[in-house]
């Protein structure tokens, strides 16, 4: 998923018009301050933690300051922040608006209605999942008309809306129903649409960019986004690599089979950590480099559930035997395997000459390494 920081949504946003707050990015208090003193940003001021997690409005992500020394010690505070796990690298400063009422309004896709979306509460501001369902209002919308006036109708109704102010909601529809057609997005949420005198004003944004239309927005393409380190040096050298919470690393061939071993072991009481993916390779360099990546990740014991299909099982144990000496002495893991199929039987001998427990039996073999990871293999 391409998932856009506020900044670069308010970017998107404002190429199609919709209407922002002013505002500017920094990297550190001393840009901050700088920002403020140049009267690019007035004062007073919002500044806000440039986080993809959301409730940063609660948990202190974002702060008012109405002086320099409330900016520099706003940013000095959010910048040192760990907010839900993620590091805080960059602050958006914003004008701070006399706001009204807090409105909310996404467009985002109905996948078991196969249409768009379009949601508006007039509960905005707070964390959409907390407000009742019956609070929000759902409309389907028909891609090739596109957005309709009845349907920004409605939506201004439901949001209290009329006059100008009901005017100005039409046009920031508008302009979001383009961004999420053009831009190939899968959400486009404002949270909150601030009432400000007579018009509206998008105080927060987040866009996510739809993954399988990434190759036509190649602008998108240098996005950070929530893959772990680890994560993204797997996507650029084309492994499928997760990392999860557990302490068992997992390396399969498939999709199919990745799953179900992770299933497996957590059945037998295991915590599946990072998982691995070899799909229907073999190629020695590229399972080495997936098996020292694995190492990276720091997994208490590695289970590897290999399945020769098309895929020979000698070439692949060959390989992991040829990567193991690769790893660090310092990053060994134990090392269960099971593999099952094609050449099984030499690639079972190649693998327990090496010293690794290979077992093709998969619940006999997941509680190995089930064990392994508590230390009782
Ligand atoms: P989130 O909590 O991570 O979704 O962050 P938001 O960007 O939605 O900001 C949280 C809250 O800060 C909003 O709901 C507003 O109440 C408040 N806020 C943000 N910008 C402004 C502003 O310019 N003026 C005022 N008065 N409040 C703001
Ligand atoms: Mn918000």
């Amino acid at each position: 998923m391409v998932k856009l920081a506020e900044w670069q949504g308010k970017a998107v946003f404002r190429k199609y018009g919709v209407p922002l707050p002013r505002g500017e990015v920094a990297r550190s208090p001393d840009e901050a301050e700088a920002l403020v003193r140049e009267a690019k940003v007035p004062l007073p001021c919002v500044v806000k933690a440039q986080v993809l997690a959301g409730g940063r409005g609660k948990g202190g992500a974002v702060r008012f300051a109405s002086s320099l020394e409330e900016v520099r010690a706003a940013a000095t505070a959010i910048l040192g922040l760990e907010f839900k796990g993620e590091k805080v690298r960059e602050l958006l400063l914003e004008e701070k608006l006399p706001i009204g009422r807090e409105l909310y309004v996404a467009m985002t896709l109905d996948r078991a209605q196969r249409l768009p979306l379009l949601m508006a509460s007039a509960r905005g501001g707070v964390e959409v999942e907390s407000v009742a369902d019956a609070e929000i209002d759902r409309q389907t919308v028909d891609p090739f008309p596109g957005l309709t006036g009845y349907e920004k109708r409605r939506a201004a109704k439901v949001l209290g809306l009329s006059g100008p102010q009901a005017r100005s909601l039409e046009r920031v529809l508008d302009s979001l129903w383009k961004v999420f057609q053009q831009e190939d997005a899968e959400l486009v949420e404002v949270n909150p649409l601030a009432v400000v005198g007579d018009g509206l004003v998008a105080l927060d944004a987040k866009v996510i960019i739809e993954d399988d239309a990434a190759f036509r927005h190649p602008e998108y393409a240098e996005v950070r986004d929530d893959r772990t380190e680890l994560e993204e040096i797997a996507r650029e050298k084309e492994i499928a690599f997760v990392q999860l919470d557990g302490n068992i690393g997992v390396i399969a061939n498939g999709a199919g089979l990745t799953m179900a071993t992770l299933d497996v072991l957590k059945e037998l009481g295991g915590e599946p950590g990072v998982f691995l993916d070899l799909g229907g390779t073999d190629d020695p360099k590229k399972v080495t480099e997936a098996f020292l990546l694995m190492a990276r990740a720091r997994p208490t014991a590695v289970f590897l559930n290999i399945f020769g299909g098309i895929t020979r099982c000698d070439t692949v144990a060959s390989g992991l035997v040829e990567a193991m000496r690769q790893v660090p002495a310092a990053d060994r893991f134990p090392l269960v395997a099971r593999i099952r199929g094609n050449n099984e039987a030499e690639g079972i001998a190649i693998l327990r000459s090496a010293g690794v427990t290979a077992i093709s039996d998969l619940r006999a073999s997941a509680q190995a390494a089930v064990d392994a990871a508590r230390g009782r293999a």
